[in-house]
């Protein structure tokens, strides 16, 4: 068969060749040794999800940390799942997360010599790729339609084969240069599919930088490499877009496994280096007891949007995600309290490779840790801006008492044992909703030994007692007063020593006024909390419910 006429029918407008590609228009890139060449290479689908993120750290760390080259590539073949302004998603979510591209498909246009970076635009070139496979004749066209390929399965149904196209099932394999030209005069669709030299028993061996060495069975299968409108299949393109984008490590899910044997034979029957490919787990979560996949439909803290939308921190979920990353960070951590994240040295043996489980509790956690460490005022801002595009009702509140809402977040942060209150948000902004009118309102009750005619008592004489001047030992002392003159012993201890003899204990007195104030049974000092918010407010406050 002279390949290179067949080559020459199926693919008469190009006339580039893939040594013209790779020397001249993509050539070896100009780094430092050991950098590590990167890509994100997502699907337009508008759906951009944890997976997505912790994939991109990798991708990221692995670049930065080798003074390499991080890169966007859009995904876009398949028109059914583009969606209008997905990939600013894309961009706008990574970078909420620290994550930003050095090259590739950027909001203010494509940036670097490897593109196109959207695949939809890089036709010409798969189609060269194509044609060269064709000329070596590791290609070939195919005209079966659908009702043909049909047929073909029912037969090796009924002979118990594997189905597909392959071997000598694959019919088109055969056909000569009249049969194609016949097909072409008659105007009849083709795909190109992949000639594959496999066997259904043979297996190779490909080591993965996640995983180790893993041995896994060849392809066997005449895959499609470009469908009828000549737009090529994931398997096709992201072998020619990672080689010309002279991409050093693949960092996909675990999903991608099945098919690597296509990509690995693609690879070798072109006579390019595969690139180190790196199969990262499936994240996990706990539900009732056993581990499963996190699911889009059922999880929405599998979307990145879940995490924008309370506001969480991006150096919170960085910091979490480490830990779920790289299984030394936590004790590196404990070494380092007040390094950057980015100090430590990011690796992927330390990856697990049997699904990596996350907890949104221990997210939050991680967070409170992480708030802890950042300032007040820079909280106030990343809270003001998150309101902004979030919450737009309380921007005024917070822009109105700035200086207040800034003091509120810091009650309780010092000290040995400072409070851990903030974690994302959405709930801090309930946290402290109590300072304002408007958003006050009682969630607890009082505690079971105090009715609501006892706490009235207790509250007018509060009230009496109150001067705002008062310091927070000789305020404090007003209230064991108040206690021990009405049958509440002025020190816990003392009441548990005799229960019997008191009503209940300082505490519990002390409850009714923190529920009276701040609306709830547990809060930062109520001494504090009374000083930021005025006498006025206080005296109000109490008035409300003793009146
Ligand atoms: N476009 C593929 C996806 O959406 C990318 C897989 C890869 O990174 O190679 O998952």
């Amino acid at each position: 068969m002279d390949y290179k006429k067949l080559a020459e029918m199926l693919f008469p407008d190009i006339k580039e060749t893939v040594t013209y590609y790779e020397n001249d228009i993509f050539p070896e890139r100009n780094l430092p040794e050991g950098a590590r060449v990167t890509r994100l290479a997502p699907s337009p689908t508008g759906f951009i999800h944890l997976g997505n993120l912790y994939g991109a750290f990798v991708d990221e760390r692995l670049a930065h940390q080798s003074d390499g080259v991080f890169m966007l590539r859009i995904e876009d073949t398949d028109e059914k799942r583009k969606v209008e302004g997905a990939v600013e998603t894309i961009i706008s979510s990574l970078k909420y997360f620290g994550l930003n591209f050095d090259e590739g498909a950027l909001l203010d246009g494509e940036k670097g010599i490897y593109g196109p970076y959207y695949q939809s635009n890089r036709g010409p070139i798969y189609q060269c790729v194509a044609k060269y496979l064709v000329e070596q004749g590791s290609a070939y066209p195919c005209f079966c339609t659908e009702e043909e390929l049909e047929e073909i399965r029912k037969q090796q149904a009924e002979v118990n084969v594997n189905t597909g196209y392959y071997g000598k099932w694959a019919k088109d394999r055969s056909l000569s240069l009249e049969g194609v030209q016949k097909h072409l005069d008659n105007g009849d669709e083709f795909v190109i599919r992949f000639k594959s030299n496999g066997t259904e028993e043979g297996t190779f061996e490909i080591e993965d930088a996640i995983r180790g060495k893993l041995s896994i069975h060849e392809n066997y299968q005449d895959v499609v490499i470009l469908k009828t409108n000549g737009i090529p299949t994931y398997h096709f393109a992201h072998v020619v877009d990672d080689h010309f984008m002279r991409v050093t490590h693949v960092i996909r899910g675990e999903e991608w496994l099945s098919t690597l044997p296509i990509h690995y034979e693609i690879f070798k029957a072109i006579g390019w280096k595969h690139p180190v490919y790196c199969h990262t787990a499936h994240l996990m979560k706990m539900d009732n007891g056993s581990k499963r996949k996190l699911s889009k439909r059922k999880d929405p803290e599998l979307g990145l949007g879940y995490y924008m939308d309370l506001g969480y921190h991006p150096a919170a979920v960085r910091e979490y995600l480490l830990t779920i990353l790289n299984s030394n960070y936590e004790e590196w951590r404990i070494e380092n309290p007040d390094s950057p994240t980015d100090d430590f040295k990011f690796t992927l043996d330390k990856m697990s490779n049997s699904g990596a489980l996350f907890d949104l509790d221990k997210l939050n956690n991680i967070s409170k840790d992480v708030l802890l460490k950042i300032p007040e005022d820079e909280i106030y801002e990343f809270l003001l801006n998150w309101a902004k595009g979030h919450k737009p009702e309380i921007t005024e509140i917070l822009e109105n008492n700035k200086e207040e809402v800034i003091k509120l977040l810091s009650v309780g942060r010092d000290g040995d044992k400072p409070r851990k209150d903030l974690m994302y948000c959405e709930q801090i902004f309930d946290f402290i909703s109590y300072f304002f009118d408007k958003h006050f309102k009682i969630v607890d009750s009082y505690p079971e030994n105090i009715n609501d005619e006892e706490a009235k008592k207790l509250l007018k004489l509060y009230l009496q007692t109150y001067d705002h001047n008062d310091d927070q030992s000789q305020w404090f002392d007003k209230i064991r007063v108040i206690s021990h003159e009405n049958g509440y012993a002025a020190k816990p201890k003392d009441y548990k020593k005799n229960p019997d003899m008191y009503k209940g204990h300082v505490g519990d007195v002390s409850s009714v006024i923190r529920l009276a104030i701040v609306g709830r049974s547990s809060s930062p000092d109520v001494w504090e909390l009374q000083q930021i918010m005025g006498e006025e407010k206080v005296r109000r406050r109490i008035e409300n419910i003793i009146k």
